[in-house]
């Protein structure tokens, strides 16, 4: 289950949607590396992305850990 939840950034404010200005997110964590990306030799890419996607209008918010 993913139930929507407040985001607290590291700057200490929560997060809210650019798009509607909601403040429940649902969260995901997703693998950015793939073999294309690996073979780019893109290294920022070989990270895990912290995605929150909005609750009610769906945007993603992404962040690279
Ligand atoms: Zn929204």
């Amino acid at each position: 289950m993913n139930e929507p939840q407040n985001v607290t950034l590291p700057n200490g404010r929560n997060l809210s949607c650019d798009t509607c200005q909601n403040e429940l997110f649902e969260y995901h964590q997703w693998k950015l590396q793939t073999t294309g990306m690996s073979f780019m030799n893109l290294d920022w890419a070989n990270r895990d992305a912290n995605c929150f996607v909005c609750s009610e209008c769906r945007r993603i918010h992404w962040f690279h850990t």
